[in-house]
């Protein structure tokens, strides 16, 4: 039994990735490590009954200790309040553990030669690093009944005010209020440049900046900043370029790109661009994410959702074929961090054997229906979630 120092924070969710955690757990890491985990469960019902308390309680012990891991959970909506017959409605978690920690999510394809990405330009994997704060995730939203004038009101701490108009609405419609934070804006952009010395990867930054000249203009101008005053003379020597580009520029240029950099993008960008990455790249479930808090808390998770009807078709009594590859990263990403953090080299070597058989097991053939679908040579079977996992334990 390999032996832990320090707890990582588990984070359980709902669905069908709350029934594979479990098999994950049972049969790829309690027979090999003693496991030590601080547990949340964030599964609907028990964030309906605790208020959301349990969210918040996560983020905490995500920062207290360092080092997370988190199973997707559903962000409730009026269907959900039905389906689960909820008291409330609350923010998505992700959207609450981000806003506490902080931070820049990045995202990268695990790659495996049996699968040839759908861009076929792509040599090297695409890293996404993800501003996790703000925007569209902490904004205010109205919808407006009728004409009448819409102004955005600031007023500082001493009580002054600064106006601007923001329509004279003709009729109904609606309206949205985001911000975001210099301070945060200068965590992101160092992350981002941390990350990519790391890796040794060329940074590309992209905004809006010609619509949104005072918004965007302000992530570009930051980033720029952190980037001369921090981080030039280490990416010169090292080789690593650091470039600004149009959000749509930068679109046409990773499709037409052969890969190899990491792409920092605004948060709603990251968010729609990391799914286009990971389905061009196979399947959602093909991708790493780690959420870099810059007080240097880590929380791994798995960057697809609860695959709910997967899971319906689960409780009909199906053994689906559901891809656990992204869940079963989270857990090395964490293993691995919580080694590094704590000195135990037993951990790492561990969870780089894990991630190893994994993919190996694929080359070798055995996988699930979304690989299936896109692998060369075409494996003779389609397992379901727990003959794979098997496979998994077998090469292990
Ligand atoms: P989803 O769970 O990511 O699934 C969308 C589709 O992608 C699935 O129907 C499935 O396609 C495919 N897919 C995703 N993960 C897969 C996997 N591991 N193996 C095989 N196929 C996979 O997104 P959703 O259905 O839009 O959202 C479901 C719930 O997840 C929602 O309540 C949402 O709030 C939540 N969500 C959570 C997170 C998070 O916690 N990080 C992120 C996104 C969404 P096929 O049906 O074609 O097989
Ligand atoms: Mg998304």
């Amino acid at each position: 039994m390999i032996q832990m120092k320090t707890p990582i924070v588990e984070i359980d969710g709902d669905e069908m990735t709350r029934v594979l955690w479990a098999v994950v757990k049972d049969r790829l890491l309690t027979p090999f490590v003693d496991l030590k985990s601080e547990y949340y469960d964030l599964g609907l019902e028990n964030r309906d009954e605790t208020g959301d308390r349990v969210t918040a309680e996560a983020a905490y012990a995500v920062k207290k200790f360092g080092v997370g891991v988190k199973c997707a959970t559903i962000t409730s909506n009026a269907a959900r309040k039905i389906e689960y017959n909820l008291e409330n409605l609350y923010p998505s978690p992700n959207a609450t553990l981000r806003a506490i920690l902080d931070g820049t999510v990045f995202r990268k394809p695990i790659v495996v030669s049996c699968i040839k990405p759908s861009v076929s330009t792509w040599k090297k994997p695409i890293v996404i690093g993800r501003h996790a704060y703000g925007d569209v995730y902490k904004n205010a939203e109205m919808r407006i009944p009728g004409a009448g004038k819409v102004e955005l009101v600031y007023t500082n701490t001493d009580g002054v005010e600064i106006r601007l108009r923001v329509a004279d609405m003709p009729g109904a419609g609606i309206i949205q209020g985001l911000y975001n934070l210099d301070e945060s804006i200068r965590n992101f952009a160092r992350s981002c440049f941390l990350y990519a010395i790391d890796e040794k990867l060329s940074v590309w930054f992209a905004a809006k900046d010609t619509i949104s000249k005072i918004y965007d203009g302000c992530f570009k101008e930051i980033f720029n900043e952190v980037y001369e005053t921090e981080f030039r003379d280490k990416c010169e020597t090292m080789g690593i370029d650091y470039f600004y580009t149009l959000i749509d520029d930068a679109v046409a240029r990773v499709v037409k790109g052969e890969g190899g950099f990491l792409w920092a993008c605004k948060n709603y960008d990251g968010d729609v661009m990391s799914d286009m990455l990971a389905s061009a790249s196979g399947s959602l479930a093909m991708m790493t994410s780690v959420l870099v808090s810059p007080s240097g808390a880590f929380e791994y998770e798995a960057a697809h959702g609860t695959v709910q009807q997967h899971f319906y078709r689960y409780k009909k009594g199906e053994r689906t074929s559901t891809n656990p590859v992204a869940l079963i990263f989270a857990w090395t990403g964490a293993l691995a961090k919580r080694g590094e953090l704590d000195d135990l080299p037993e951990l790492i070597a561990f969870a780089k054997k894990l991630e190893k058989a994994t993919l190996q097991t694929i080359e070798n053939g055995f996988m699930t229906g979304d690989l299936a679908k896109l692998a060369e040579p075409k494996p003779e079977k389609i397992l379901d979630s727990w003959e794979f996992i098997d496979k998994i334990a077998e090469h292990l």
